[in-house]
């Protein structure tokens, strides 16, 4: 029997993984310049935190949560996203006593049980950060910054933010009533999906891609011109902290987003790199689910962003880094002697920090040195019975093929200049 990778998940095999972990290494850079520590939850959590967070109605919780029963009959669910389980561990440890402010980020794979297309796996990998004790618009901002300055940090150039509000308890029941009034004048005409979704979820009728869904609800109303005046300050600031930083946006009122926990700030930031799958990270502000989730009122803001897609994009732009893992020396070696020298000097070079590959497959040096080739060692050195004992050897660099004695005493000073 031949075993295949399950359906919507992908392998990373070397030759990619470099170019994920550059982009690792980039998130964990801008993610510390905003002092956001990392946070590491488990992949898998009891299936109602989700569904109280998440919402019972949304896509995800009602279609595409892996779930399952353990062998106590426990329902438990592996997380299709970030928040839920950060809030949880937040409520746990009392993090919010120990500071005012908590900031936290995370790096991992999610779970969405979606029908896979370039850009939607079922397994995929999140970054993504939440901060929690303050209603500051700053924090709303700095979650938009942080992900605009990780594409940046890759040399992303083309993006785009759109920012919306969708309200708080306050003013959002009133709008909702009377969006649903207007949605119900022209439901029967609506896709069947937004017909279902009038009296449950009036809010994501407007983001419907659906062509004839957009045009029968052009003239809706929006939230942001309904909203309080606490939350029409607040979303105020937004902009105004956008235009102080030079960041570029757009308001888009019909951005709503499948998750039901958001108050006030929703963004999401699109790459025109990618295909019909284009958000590459979308956020926004979660005032009551802390308290929705158990714990004290805590104010909330938080975003998640796809690897997978960050990474489509980096290869669009040819920014994948392939080449980037090369050892610093291949010791090619002439018999079984020389092999074991080889060996413990790989060691010694190893825990001196270099990275070091030999022959482990008894080859020829011919085929030795096109290993190394292959591997674009940056330098090759040839050990026989002879350069045992004479103490020496000779040093080529492969890239310019100029070679040079070395006393192998001295290989490790060499190497570092
Ligand atoms: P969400 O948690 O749905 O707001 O998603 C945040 C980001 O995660 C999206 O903008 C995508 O970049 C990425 N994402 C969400 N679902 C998937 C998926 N099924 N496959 C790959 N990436 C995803």
């Amino acid at each position: 029997m031949n075993f295949k990778s399950i359906k919507g998940t992908r392998d990373i095999l070397p030759g990619e993984v470099e170019t994920w972990q550059r982009a690792e290494d980039v998130v964990r850079r801008v993610m510390h310049s905003y002092n956001y520590r990392e946070i590491r939850t488990p992949v898998f959590e009891q299936t109602e935190l989700f569904a109280r967070s998440i919402g019972e109605l949304t896509d995800i919780v009602s279609k595409e949560m892996y779930t399952f029963h353990d062998r106590s009959n426990e329902s438990l669910t592996l997380k299709p996203e970030g928040t839920a389980s950060v809030l949880r561990a937040y409520i746990q440890h009392n993090l919010g006593e120990q500071s005012p402010l908590t900031k936290v980020y995370y790096l991992g794979p999610m779970f969405r049980q979606e029908r896979p297309q370039a850009g939607r796996l079922r397994q995929f990998h999140q970054f993504g950060a939440e901060a929690l004790g303050s209603q500051s618009a700053q924090l709303d901002v700095e979650m938009m910054l942080i992900a605009l300055d990780v594409y940046q940090g890759l040399g992303i150039r083309q993006f785009a933010l759109a920012i919306n509000s969708v309200g708080c308890q306050r003013c959002r029941p009133a709008y909702k009533q009377r969006l649903t009034y207007e949605l119900t004048k022209v439901c029967d005409r609506l896709s069947t999906e937004s017909q279902a979704r009038v009296k449950q979820n009036p809010l994501r009728v407007l983001d419907s891609k659906d062509e004839n869904d957009r045009r029968l609800t052009k003239n809706a109303p929006l939230m942001k011109d309904h909203l309080c005046d606490g939350c029409r300050e607040h979303f105020k600031s937004v902009e105004s902290l956008l235009r102080s930083t030079r960041t570029d946006f757009r308001i888009d009122g019909r951005l709503v987003r499948g998750l039901d926990y958001y108050t006030k700030t929703a963004f999401e930031i699109t790459s025109p790199a990618l295909g019909s799958q284009d958000a590459l990270a979308g956020g926004g502000r979660y005032d009551l689910l802390v308290q929705e989730l158990g714990g004290k009122p805590t104010p909330g803001v938080g975003f998640a962003a796809g690897m997978e897609r960050l990474i489509m994009v980096l290869k669009k732009d040819r920014k994948d880094l392939t080449d980037r893992f090369r050892p610093d020396l291949f010791i090619a070696s002439l018999d079984e002697t020389t092999r074991e020298w080889a060996f413990v000097k790989a060691r010694e070079l190893r825990t001196a920090g270099f990275a070091v590959e030999l022959d482990y497959l008894d080859r020829s040096v011919k085929s030795q040195m096109r290993e190394a080739n292959r591997l674009q060692a940056r330098f090759v050195i040839v050990i026989g019975e002879r350069e045992l004992t004479s103490g020496s050897a000779r040093l080529k660099e492969m890239q310019t093929g100029k070679e040079a004695p070395v006393m192998l005493e001295a290989l490790e000073k060499v190497l570092k200049t």
